[in-house]
């Protein structure tokens, strides 16, 4: 059938109405999830203070990239750690273990520091054709909470157009032009540089300006990389990642450690041990929804870890660490956190600043009996 060249004129302009509709409507929806704020609870008395990352980096004030840093000081003064959640907000154990510590502990001696949102810009997108979920919710005691799952990225609204060639500012290495907006490929950031360097610097300074003895930052990789289940530390950090493996060990988590490579530049395990005094760990856990052969991504394949390609793969035996539920990611980066805290006091304790005293850490037992929720707070009440 031959169309008129006036059916033509019309199917051409309903077809271009109906393009700016969706164009409007997934506009719309990607807006709302952009301006969508996750929200912690900060128990009264207990936060000793908020500060933001552009005390430390001040040209991200009035930026998306201005996140919290939420202090909890003991009573007795001591060492201080920096517990860094939201780097890769494609890696929700991440965020969600800063979560669980910043509405659960208590400190008795030191200092702790803990970050939700690292990379608050890469909570206002997702990643280009993943068709991921972009939201997650937790069952709480009395409720549920909303959160998050991002982008590994900066969004190009703070950041663009990519380079051809990343080239690492203070090492010179040259990475793969996604890595310039990549926060773990930033470090140790800069102040005039790019949005991600700027939010690396926030975060170096923040450990120097505070002498902060320890540095984790918490992530999660793909079932079929190598690096997973594993405490990455940097060189003067190895004594203790080995006896916070060893403690691991013997409460049944088997974990490995990796010793940082020197020669790869940007992540925080090299460059927050190089440029500052803090002992730098990264932690990482198997997340079957970050991973490249899974099949249809759902919020359930966040939660769970269940998806039967990475079943397969894990009968066939091709994967590192088979995927599993959030709850014991999360339980397995709070023991990690434990762990190399004891550790840290078994090896540095007797020096003149002395030992840790975090109490009311949930266990990796409860943690996974429990689930999550049960240790997320309900802010109404
Ligand atoms: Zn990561």
């Amino acid at each position: 059938m031959k169309l008129t060249k006036k059916t033509n004129i019309l199917i051409s302009s309903l077809l271009l109405v109906m393009t700016a509709v969706l164009t409007i409507i997934s506009g719309l929806d990607f807006k709302k999830f952009a301006d969508y704020e996750t929200e912690f609870v900060l128990r009264e008395n207990i936060i000793t203070r908020v500060e933001k990352f552009s005390k430390y980096s001040p040209k991200l004030e009035k930026t998306v990239g201005d996140s919290d840093i939420y202090i909890i000081e003991g009573e007795e003064p001591g060492p201080s750690v920096l517990i860094i959640g939201g780097t890769h907000p494609n890696e929700p154990s991440s965020q969600l273990t800063a979560t669980l510590l910043l509405e659960n502990i208590i400190v008795a001696k030191g200092t702790v520091y803990i970050i939700t949102e690292a990379n608050k810009s890469a909570f206002t997108h997702s990643q280009p054709q993943e068709a991921s979920s972009m939201y997650y919710h937790i069952a709480t005691m009395n409720g549920q909470r909303t959160f998050k799952f991002g982008s590994r990225a900066t969004n190009n609204t703070e950041q663009w157009p990519n380079p051809d060639i990343y080239v690492h500012r203070t090492s010179g290495q040259k990475l793969s032009n996604i890595d310039t907006r990549n926060l773990n490929r930033a470090y140790p950031g800069c102040e005039d540089g790019t949005y991600t360097e700027k939010v690396a610097y926030a975060i170096t300074q923040c450990i120097i300006q505070n002498n902060i003895d320890v540095t984790i930052d918490l992530h999660e990789a793909s079932p079929e990389y190598l690096t997973i289940n594993a405490i990455v530390a940097h060189q003067r950090a190895t004594s203790v990642a080995a006896k916070a493996a060893f403690k691991m060990d013997m409460e049944g988590v088997l974990i490995s450690v990796e010793v940082s490579p020197t020669n790869l530049h940007g992540l925080s395990h090299r460059e927050l041990g190089d440029f500052t005094d803090t002992l730098a760990f990264l932690c990482e856990t198997s997340n079957a929804s970050q991973g490249k052969i899974r099949g249809k991504f759902t919020e359930d394949l966040i939660i769970t870890g269940e998806d039967k390609f990475y079943q397969k793969a894990s009968e066939l035996g091709v994967l590192y660490a088979a995927p599993v539920h959030l709850n014991e990611r999360v339980a397995r980066h709070v023991l990690s956190i434990l762990s190399i805290l004891n550790a840290y006091n078994d090896i540095y304790g007797s020096n003149e600043r002395g030992k840790f005293i975090v109490n009311d850490i949930p266990t990796y037992e409860n943690i996974i009996n429990n689930g999550i929720g049960y240790y997320l707070l309900d802010s109404l009440l």
